[in-house]
Parts: structure tokens; sequence; C-alpha cells
């Protein structure tokens, strides 16, 4: 467990190794704005804090920060401890800043179309890896939409490692899924693999993903932080979580904090999996940031018999919703058959799911939801 001070009186005080804190250690401190705080007092207390030779800088980030970087420990309470625009503040010890759980300790929430993540509520993402057809596309969004999912996915543009292999239907696809979101209702999270096509997309999605082999293009990262969409943050293959964290913080630092963060499996030694899915830093993620996270439990595996378990595991470890593939004609899917989830065992994930949310406090599904097998 990472345990770090958060108050000035546990910063100066002595530490657990018995040595008192280095008062003159240069650090980065966070302060968070108070909510009442108005523009022009954070303005004047930056302007006070630059004229004492301080580098600070305001963040807008919900609730603004401050951040002052190569400040020196003992002088950090004098200049801002008794700032009334100030609600509190820490030392900022990790390379993630704004992403950190202690600038909003109870957590984001952030909402794609209406739904949202990071809440009481365990949202369930699903539809097929790639969008093939309007016609398979609305139906396989209608049959999860029934049976319980809030948010439809489906790739457009296809980071795919082979060039060979289907490559999406590109800015089509993205427009078949605003069809399917007119006739579901479900609002839409699908890939955007450069910045170029953020334009004509931004009109039609809900959500933007930024994928895997995506989560370090910082160009994108910077591009997404400048525009109001959420932005669903998949882990990459062989990032650690401090990797992830920054990622997000691209985003964050532009000015864009409706961010999902989503571990899809990491690359590991082990090939009986497609990759390894690593909970353990789902958990650990939810204490370091205030970020939600969910999980795909379809690419952690690649293996349709083991997306309920590990959807079921994600619940059970705080996760904060899930993303799965689903297809309805399996056989003729062109890309990730292997993995996906057929509508019937969609429906049993469902079913499994609810009562894990009733033991962990979280609501699986919106209201009452037909599931008699139409659609
Ligand atoms: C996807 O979700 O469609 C996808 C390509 O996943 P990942 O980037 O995690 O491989
Ligand atoms: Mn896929």
């Amino acid at each position: 467990m990472i345990e770090r001070p958060s108050t000035i009186e546990e910063i100066f005080g002595t530490r657990t190794d018995g040595k008192q804190a280095d008062v003159d250690a240069r650090v980065t401190a966070v302060a968070v704005v108070a909510e009442e705080a108005t523009e022009r007092s954070v303005r004047e207390l930056v302007e006070s804090l630059r004229a004492r030779g301080v580098a600070a800088a305001v963040y807008d980030v919900g609730p603004g920060v401050v951040m002052m970087s190569d400040v020196r420990l003992h002088e950090i309470d004098e200049l801002i401890g008794s700032h009334r625009a100030i609600e509190r503040f820490f030392v900022a010890d990790t390379r993630y800043r704004l992403a950190r759980r202690e600038v909003r300790p109870a957590g984001s929430i952030t909402r794609i179309g209406g739904v949202p993540f990071g809440g009481e509520r365990f949202p369930i993402i699903a539809g097929p890896c790639a969008v093939e057809s309007r016609e398979s596309l609305i139906r396989i969004a209608s049959a999860c939409r029934e049976r319980g999912a809030s948010v439809l996915r489906g790739g457009a543009y296809k980071p795919r490692t082979s060039p060979y292999d289907f490559q999406g239907l590109g800015q089509h696809g993205v427009e078949m899924l605003a069809e399917a979101r007119e006739a579901t209702g479900m609002p839409i999270v699908t890939e955007v693999m450069e910045p170029s096509q953020i334009e004509a997309m931004y009109p039609l999605v809900d959500a933007f993903q930024v994928g895997a082999r995506n989560m370090q293009n910082f160009d994108l990262l910077r591009a997404l932080s400048d525009i109001d969409r959420p932005v669903l943050l998949k882990r990459g293959l062989a990032a650690t979580m401090e990797e992830w964290l920054l990622a997000a913080e691209y985003i964050m630092s532009g000015g864009n904090d409706q961010i999902v963060l989503c571990e899809r499996g990491i690359r590991t030694y082990n090939s009986d999996t497609r990759f390894t899915l690593d909970l353990a830093t789902v958990a650990l993620a939810k204490r370091e940031t205030h970020l939600p996270v969910i999980v795909d439990p379809s690419h952690a595996t690649g293996n349709p018999k083991l997306v309920i378990p590990m959807a079921c595991a994600a619940l059970a470890a705080g996760a904060d919703g899930v993303m799965v593939e689903v297809h309805d004609d399996i056989e003729s899917s062109l890309s990730d058959a292997d993995q996906a989830l057929s509508v019937e065992a969609f429906e049993r994930l469902v079913e499994r799911l609810i009562p894990i949310g009733v033991a962990v406090g979280r609501h699986v599904i919106e209201g009452p939801v037909r599931v008699d097998g139409a659609g």
C-alpha cells in the first residue's frame, strides 16, 4: 500500500525510518482550488507565486489545480497554506500529478453519452470488434442493449497487426455507428488512430477510444486533450501503470479530464492466453488515480470461455465497468472471431455480473431490462 503525507505536519513530521524529513528538498506541490474560489483570486495567487520566483501553473480540471514545481518543502505552507482560494495541497512524489487520487479523493465520474463511469454504476460496453455492415451492427447492438449493455463499441479504424487483415470501414464505419446509436439509443465509443481523424469523427461519436498500440502516440493524446469528448484510454500492451497514468496526464494537462482508463491485458511469457489480464494493477490504479478504470477481458484473454470469469473478477476487484466483444455470427466475423462472445454468452455474462454487483454495491444494469431473447 502506498501511503503519502497529506498535511504539512505529516511532511515535516518524523518519518517511519526515524529520520527527520529534509525540509530543504525541492518538490512539486499540487494545490486543489476551492470550489467557491473566483478565477481572479486564483490568478492573483499564481501571479504572487511567480513574483516570488516559484514556477506555478494552473490546470483547469474540474475544480482547478495549481501546480508549483521545484519548490522547497518548507516553503509550501507559507506560500499557499492559508490562501483562501486553496482547499488543500499535497506533495506530488510521482510523475503523474493531475491524475492522482488526492486531486479528487472521492473519485471522478466520466460520462459517455449519459452513462456514468466511476460511480455506483458498473456499465457494460459491448459490441463487435469491428464495424462490418450497418445491418449486422444494428442487430448486434440491439441484442446487447436488450440484455443490459449501456454503451456500444465497434472499431471503424482498426489497428491490425497484419496489413493483410481487414482494416476497418473508416469514416463509413463511424457513420454506421452513429446510425446504430439512433436505432438503439446507445452512446458509441470507437477508436481514433490519428489526429487527422478527429474532426470528422467528433460530431458523430460519444467517446474516442485510444487503442493499446497508440497509448503513447503523444500527438494523438495532445489532440484529444483539446476537445470536450471523453477518451477511453487503453493500457499499452507493455506499459507500466506509471506510463499509463502519464498518458492520461497528457490528456488532462491539455484541459480534458473526461477519461476512462481501460486495462486490456499485458504481454507476458504466457502464451496460453492472448495477453495476461493484470487485475492487480486495476486495483492499484483505483488507489492511485481518481479516474475510472474499466477492464476489457476480451482482448486480455482472447478466449470467450475466460471472458465471463474475468469480467466477474474485474467487478469484484473494484473496476468501474467492462468492455466486451460480442458477435451474433461468429463464423463470419471479420476480426477477433476467436474471442467474441455469442449473444447467448453475453446474456449469461450479465446474469452472472448482477448478483456480484449486489454483493459489492454496484448496479450492473440501469433499470429493468427485458431478457427474453428478442432483438
Ligand atoms: C479494440 O478494443 O478494438 C482494440 C483494438 O483493442 P486494443 O487496442 O486493446 O488491442
Ligand atoms: Mn478486437
